[in-house]
Order: C-alpha cells, then structure tokens, then sequence
C-alpha cells in the first residue's frame, strides 16, 4: 500500500503525550479516549498505537496481534459503556477514511457513538 503516516497529526501527539486525552482505555497496542467533540453520549474514538492512516491500511498491513488487541478493546469499551446491542439498544461505528469520508485526523481512528437514537446510517446529500 501507498499511505504515507503524518507523524504530526494530532492523535500521533496524544500518543507520544505532548498533548493531553480523555483515556477511556489503554492496552499494549490500542488507545481509547472520549471525543474532545462528541456527537452522543458515548462517542469514544479507538486507535491502534502504530502508525496506521485508515482502516484499510490497518487491515493490510498490522500485525495480528495489533489485529486482535484493537478489536477486543473495541469490545470491551462497548461492554463497559453499556451499549452492546443484546443488553441496551445498541452503537454505531464508524471509521472515516479520506476525502470522500471527510477524515480529519489522518491516523487510523473507530468512532464508537451510542446513549441516543443516532438515525439512520448516512443523510442525503
Ligand atoms: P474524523 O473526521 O473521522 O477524522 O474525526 C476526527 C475526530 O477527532 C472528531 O470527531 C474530533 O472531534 C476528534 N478530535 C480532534 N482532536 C481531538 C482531541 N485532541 N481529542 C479528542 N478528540 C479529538
């Protein structure tokens, strides 16, 4: 793949720690903390600690470690949050990647939104 990682992008800097995060949760290879914007009353951003650009590249080119720990953390957020579909009325994820998708921070990043109705999955444009 040919993504080129900005290691001055904002969550690349609250990952070295020269700025400041909400932790929700922190593994060996996954970061979670609460949206400085959120949309709902759960809105907790999830991102793999190396240095991903999109889900995609994600996808391709991390370890299977990095694979597992990013989506076992995913789960247990939704779980300690209190919004897995079988126990409440659930969440949505989301990953933007690129122009298209309107990505802002161009490190790999999951929106986990829940706590609200969140309507349908696009508005049309
Ligand atoms: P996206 O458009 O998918 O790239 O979303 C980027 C998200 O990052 C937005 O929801 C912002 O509110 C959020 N964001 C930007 N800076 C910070 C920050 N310093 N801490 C937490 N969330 C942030």
């Amino acid at each position: 793949m040919a993504y080129t990682y900005d290691d001055q992008n904002i969550f690349a800097k609250i990952l070295r720690g020269e700025i400041p995060n909400d932790t929700v949760m922190e593994t060996a290879h996954t970061l979670a903390f609460n949206d400085i914007t959120p949309q709902a009353p759960v809105h907790v951003l999830v991102i793999p600690k190396g240095p991903y650009v999109t889900y995609d590249h994600f996808c391709a080119e991390a370890s299977d470690v990095e694979l597992v720990d990013f989506a076992r953390t995913v789960a247990a957020i939704c779980a300690d949050r209190g919004v897995t579909a079988d126990t409440s009325p659930g969440f949505r994820a989301i990953s933007n990647a690129g122009d298209h998708a309107v990505q802002e921070v161009p490190h790999f990043h999951m929106h986990l939104l829940g706590g609200r109705p969140l309507g349908r999955m696009l508005a049309r444009a």
